[in-house]
């Protein structure tokens, strides 16, 4: 018996059409090319079913909004189906992916979101190579939980990020190493997947509510004035981009003091490097310690997506102040190294 998957096309480059304003979503016409294209259908392929989402959107038109309908469709079908391929922009990729493994708990199919860089109507395109190998990918391969495939690469999704506007390598996992590698053959890396789940629960979905979270990176010269605007009413959690391993300038009294005043008032806010690589360490610098003082939570090694939609989704479970700042730094699916 040949595989099923579920293809749910949302948007995204791969099926756009050029345009006088250039590349925009068309209701249809991914499933024509596709449907035009005999390697799809090459007896080696899984079958699949293909569902458009309407309206179909640039990624970067995406709001938390968008992600309930993913879910909720993986949830609709997931008995269906033997894995799911989420055919998506590349602009938002990583928020979707990070968003979705805390959205569907209990998941034990892959479910493997792509997309390209140039869209499958374009005669020299990744689109192809990217959609092909991600549906053999959620056919043939037990990976069970959210991916990323792209350029020949297996990501976590909630460890990934874009990295490139223009490069087919367009992905980076910088803190957790590929779940798998598409050369001459594809090869899943077993020992990096999460654990497989015990019980036989259903698959559930955590809706997200939509708590004013923000993100905020730090500079040379960052002024208490521009902090305070941004730390005021209504602001309910906030992903800091820190200098470093966590670092902030700490003969700077006045931001210190806001972010402390911030605390005081249930304000979340979670450090996390702004650099592409590596993790937060408050105890390293004088300028960490700082953080911690006033009370930043160490974000550790979560990518600024993965920090952002965990803001959203511990709002989201009705837990008190305390409760959310202490699951901020506990690894949830995968999102986070101690
Ligand atoms: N703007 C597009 C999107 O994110 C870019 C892409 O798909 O590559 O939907």
């Amino acid at each position: 018996m040949k595989p099923k998957l579920l293809l749910l096309h949302v948007g995204g480059t791969i099926g756009m059409r050029p345009s006088d304003r250039g590349y925009s979503p068309c209701p249809g016409f991914l499933s024509q090319q596709i449907e035009r294209t005999p390697e799809f259908h090459h007896p080696e392929m899984p079958t699949f079913e293909l569902i458009e989402t309407s309206p179909l959107l640039d990624s970067s038109n995406m709001t938390p909004s968008d992600w309930l309908p993913i879910a909720e469709t993986i949830q609709e079908h997931y008995h269906d189906f033997d894995g799911f391929v989420v055919v998506h922009g590349t602009d938002t990729m990583a928020f979707t992916a990070s968003a979705l493994p805390l959205m569907l708990r209990g998941l034990r199919k892959p479910v493997i979101l792509t997309g390209s860089q140039i869209p499958l109507c374009e005669i020299r395109n990744d689109a192809r190579e990217n959609l092909i190998t991600a549906m053999l990918i959620a056919g043939y391969h037990r990976v069970p939980e959210v991916c990323i495939y792209f350029n020949g690469k297996l990501f976590r999704g909630c460890r990934s990020t874009k990295v490139s506007a223009h490069r087919f390598d367009a992905f980076d996992s910088p803190n957790y190493p590929l779940l798998g590698v598409a050369g001459t053959s594809i090869e899943i890396n077993e020992s990096m997947l999460l654990p497989s789940l015990e019980s036989n629960q259903a698959l559930q979905v955590q809706r997200l509510t939509t708590p004013n979270i923000g993100t905020l990176r730090l500079f040379p010269g960052i002024t208490a004035p521009v902090v305070e605007h941004f730390l005021n009413q209504p602001l309910e959690g906030l992903v800091l981009e820190a200098f470093g391993s966590g670092n902030i300038p700490s003969n700077n009294r006045p931001l210190l003091d806001l972010l402390r005043q911030a605390y005081d008032r249930g304000v979340v806010v979670v450090a996390v490097t702004q650099c592409g690589h590596g993790k937060v360490s408050f105890a390293s610098y004088e300028t960490g310690q700082a953080m911690a003082e006033v009370g930043v939570l160490c974000g550790y090694d979560m990518t600024v997506e993965a920090a952002l939609t965990k803001l959203f989704y511990l709002h989201s479970l009705g837990l008190d102040k305390q409760q959310i700042r202490e699951m901020v730094g506990q690894n949830l699916v995968g999102e986070l190294t101690r």
